[in-house]
Parts: structure tokens; C-alpha cells; sequence
């Protein structure tokens, strides 16, 4: 190992906390910043997006890169100075101007897309989309590509994704689960979810989520959790600070009950990356689709069990004793599983929900193709949620408004959504086979043999492998849809009584 290997290490550091005080700002923006600060926020950010750009792609970084060298059996020397080198060669095709424009068009289009959504009126945002697709099409070229410039956009979420590859497993993936949902509508005994849709105040709602959280051992210490318009979790240093944000809403208990569980299960993976090495880019998480596998895994594969709630039934109860009086356990379970195709994608079920995503990578898909004009979009997304998720929108603030990617310039970040459902149903299957009892542990209120196994097989490595390479050496297969449709059509067996 050479000098210049700590230099690299620590350069990489300090543009690693440089990043941190940008998350906060990001995180201020969602959270607290009253919306006169925008015009100042969109400014402070692009200078900071400049300043990170800037000493990632300087000389010095080239030459350090170009000097070190690294013993083979290193393994952390060698993580690190490869994906020092990854986010380098990625940046330096880049120019910092480029840089500074996406991050001011993206804090300003996020405030369009904001107004736009409340008032439905697609054509308030539509010329920052167009904007913005233009910008990261230039990011695209720049970076370069095999077949199509999509693979550039995704390998910044999912190092290595290829959209002909996504192309086939959503394929099947598709035909899987509209197989099943075909079974599903022809039921004749479907859960009533209408009980999920009483008046749940918020403020019993803020206990129930707080109690969640600590159930499966978000640590508060490390942590904290705030409201937010559009629920996510962020890191500001590593492990010893990592924020989560849910949405509230009177009417509709999953929103807040899975959403923090599916924040928690983001923040339990960043506080779990390895806390001697932050800083280093061994020390981060894998990829998008490996982080969402793991809030997926908390909100669906541990939050919708059986055991989960036998546990955590009496604690609604008392919360909610005049709403939820003559629901059962069972019929409470049933209602949270409930398959029914919706217009919303964060309020998916787990059978439909991948529809949601193959709609948006197919659209995605084609404006960065040339397949597909900004302006024909809202119509696209229509005719796409009707043939692909079987419910037709009525206002574009139910469509193709709904979300906040496109208005950060995140394109190419959807598919990891289902990426991380297919992961989280493979790593699972998986723990269950390593942790017979685990579903007895779960039913105790006891997440820490699943916590345990999550920090050893996954967590712990930090960025050490690559997506692929972690899912074939923890599972011992390629990723595939196989366990997700197994764990579905057995959940839906249980809940539709088969
Ligand atoms: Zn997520």
C-alpha cells in the first residue's frame, strides 16, 4: 500500500461529509425550510454540488488514482480504490457547469412539481421536465453506453443494471403476477380494507410509528424521524446519523404504519454499514435496489406477516379502540394484505406494485429513447396504467405527477423499487432457512435474530459487493423472480383462503 492510498482515502472522505452537509440541506428542504428559502436553498445547493464536483474530478484525484496500488488480498484497500475509481470515471465525464445546472434546475423543479401536483395542472412542471430530461440525457451521451442511454442514467442508482437485463425478469415478472391477480379478482371471499380507511388521528398514529420503530430497533440515539410531504430516509454522517421522514394521513392508516416501518428498514442499513469505515466507499451501502430490499423487507415481508401483528394487534387496539372494536386480528391481516389495483404507487399493494414500476421504467425507457415526447407523458402514463395496472387515472396529480423522481432528475432510480422487492424475497426466503424460529422470534417482538442475520450477511460488507455478486453469495443463486412470486402466491393463498 502506498501514501497515496491514505491521501485517496481521505479526499474521498471529505467529499464524502461535503455530501452530508448537502443531504442535510435536501433533508431541511423537505422538512422545515419555509418555502420562501427556495430560491436561496436551489443556490446554496448547486454551489455545493459545484464545490463536491470539483474536488472529486481535480487533478490531484487522477493522480492519486493513477499512483496507488493496492495488495490483492486487501479486500477493503481494494473496494475502496475501485469505487474511488468508479465515481471518478463516472464524474470526470462530466463538466462541474453540467453539475451545477441539474442540481439549481432540480431544487427549483422540485418546488414546480409541488404546486403542479396540488393543483393537478401537469403543464406547470412539464417545462422543468423537459428541462431535465434534456440535462440528463447530456449526462447520459457524456457517460456513454453500450445499447441505449437509459444504462447510463440507472448505473448511477444500480452499478451495472442494464435495462435489456430488467427488460426480461420484469417480463416474466409480469406475467407471474398477472396470473395471479387474475386469480385473485375472480375470489369470491376478498378481504374488507375499508376498515383501514376510518379516522386514525394523527396524533395516536405518531405513537403507533414511534412504537414501531423501536420495535424493530431503529436507533433514536443515531437517528431521528420527522414529516415530510413525500416519506425517505437520509444520511447525514454514516452510521451515527441517519433521518427518516412519514406522512401522516387521518384517513388512511398503511400510509404511516408501512411507511415507517419501510423508512426503518433504510435507516437500519445505514446505521448497520460498518462505523470504522465511514467516510470510506467501502463503508457505504451497495446500490438503490439493495437498500430498498431492505425497507421492503421490513415493511412487507415483517410488517404485513401474521406474526407481526400478533404481536402488535393489542397495541392498535388501544390505540384505537372505538375505530377497530369489531376487527379481528385476522380480519386486520387480511385487510393489509388486500391485492387490488390502485392509482397510487406508494399505496400499492405488493402484488401490483411492480406493475407501477414496470409502467414507469417502460416510459422512462422511451423519452430517453426519443420514443416518447414530456408533452404526450400524462397521456402515456394513462393508457399505461390501464394496460398494465388495470385502473385508469382521472387527474394527473393521481398520474403522472404522483412522484418526486422525475422532478430531482432521478431517472433511471424506479427500477430499483422492484429490484428491491425481488431482493428482499430472496434474502428472506434465505434467513428463514438460516433462523428456523424466526417467525416465532417476530411474533415475540423479538427483531433481533433477523437484525442479526441482516448485519452479518449484508450490512456489514458495506459496498465490498456488488449487487449481483452479494445476492448469489448470500442466497446462492442469481437474483430472479422466483422467490418473490413463491412468497406472494403463498401470502395471497393465506389471505384469499386458497
Ligand atoms: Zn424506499
Amino acid at each position: 500500500m502506498t501514501g497515496s492510498y491514505q491521501t485517496l482515502i481521505e479526499r474521498m472522505k471529505d467529499i464524502g461529509r461535503l455530501s452530508g452537509v448537502s443531504q442535510l440541506l435536501d433533508w431541511d428542504q423537505e422538512t422545515y425550510m419555509p418555502r420562501g428559502g427556495v430560491a436561496a436553498r436551489a443556490e446554496q445547493s448547486a454551489l455545493l454540488a459545484g464545490l463536491i464536483h470539483e474536488r472529486l474530478v481535480a487533478d490531484e484525484t487522477r493522480r492519486l488514482l493513477d499512483d496507488v496500488t493496492v495488495h490483492d488480498d486487501d479486500f477493503v484497500a481494494v473496494t475502496n480504490v475501485r469505487e474511488a475509481r468508479r465515481v471518478y470515471e463516472r464524474a470526470s465525464r462530466i463538466p462541474t457547469e453540467l453539475v451545477k445546472e441539474i442540481a439549481h434546475t432540480s431544487s427549483l423543479a422540485k418546488d414546480a412539481w409541488g404546486e403542479a401536483r396540488s393543483r393537478d395542472e401537469f403543464a406547470r412542471f412539464s417545462p422543468w421536465l423537459i428541462k431535465l430530461v434534456a440535462l440528463k440525457r447530456r449526462v447520459a451521451d457524456l457517460i456513454g453506453y453500450e445499447t441505449e442511454p437509459y444504462d447510463a442514467l440507472m448505473d448511477e442508482f444500480e452499478p451495472g443494471a442494464k435495462a435489456a437485463v430488467l427488460e426480461t425478469i420484469f417480463a416474466e415478472l409480469r406475467e407471474k403476477t398477472v396470473a395471479l391477480l387474475q386469480r385473485i379478482q375472480a375470489s369470491p371471499r376478498p378481504p374488507d380494507d375499508t376498515i383501514l380507511s376510518q379516522t386514525f388521528p394523527e396524533e395516536r398514529q405518531r405513537v403507533l410509528s414511534s412504537r414501531m420503530a423501536e420495535a424493530v430497533g431503529f436507533d433514536l440515539a443515531r437517528g431521528r424521524a420527522d414529516v415530510s410531504a413525500h416519506p425517505f430516509c437520509t444520511t447525514i454522517g454514516g452510521p451515527l446519523d441517519v433521518r427518516i421522514t412519514t406522512r401522516y394521513q387521518e384517513r388512511f392508516l398503511p400510509s404511516a404504519l408501512f411507511g415507517t416501518l419501510h423508512e426503518c428498514g433504510h435507516a437500519l442499513y445505514e446505521q448497520g454499514l460498518p462505523e470504522g469505515r465511514r467516510g470510506e466507499p467501502i463503508g457505504e451501502a451497495v446500490s438503490l435496489g439493495i437498500h430498498e430490499s431492505q425497507s421492503r423487507l421490513w415493511e412487507n415481508l415483517v410488517g404485513r406477516s401474521r406474526a407481526f401483528w400478533k404481536f402488535h394487534y393489542s397495541s392498535l387496539l388501544e390505540l384505537f379502540p372505538d375505530t377497530l372494536y369489531n376487527v379481528s386480528l385476522d380480519d386486520f391481516y387480511r385487510a393489509i394484505n388486500k391485492v387490488k389495483p390502485s392509482l397510487i404507487r406508494v399505496e400499492a399493494d405488493e402484488v401490483t406494485y411492480n406493475l407501477h414500476i414496470i409502467l414507469r421504467f417502460e416510459l422512462e425507457r422511451a423519452l430517453f429513447r426519443d420514443r416518447l415526447s414530456v408533452e404526450d407523458l400524462p397521456s402515456a402514463w394513462n393508457e399505461g396504467m390501464t394496460q398494465t395496472v388495470g385502473v385508469t387515472p382521472k387527474r394527473d396529480a393521481d398520474g403522472c405527477l404522483q412522484d418526486i423522481h422525475w422532478s430531482m432528475g432521478a431517472f433511471g432510480y424506479f427500477p430499483t423499487y422492484t429490484l428491491g422487492n425481488l431482493y428482499a424475497a430472496q434474502f428472506f426466503e434465505r434467513a428463514r432457512e438460516d433462523v428456523p424460529d424466526l417467525f416465532d422470534a417476530i411474533a415475540d417482538n423479538d427483531h433481533r435474530p433477523l437484525l442479526q442475520w441482516l448485519r452479518e450477511n449484508i450490512h456489514q460488507h458495506g459496498r465490498r459487493f456488488r449487487a449481483g455478486e452479494l445476492v448469489l453469495r448470500v442466497t446462492g443463486r442469481p437474483l430472479s423472480c422466483d422467490s418473490f412470486v413463491r412468497y406472494v402466491t403463498g401470502k395471497c393463498a393465506d389471505v384469499y383462503r386458497w
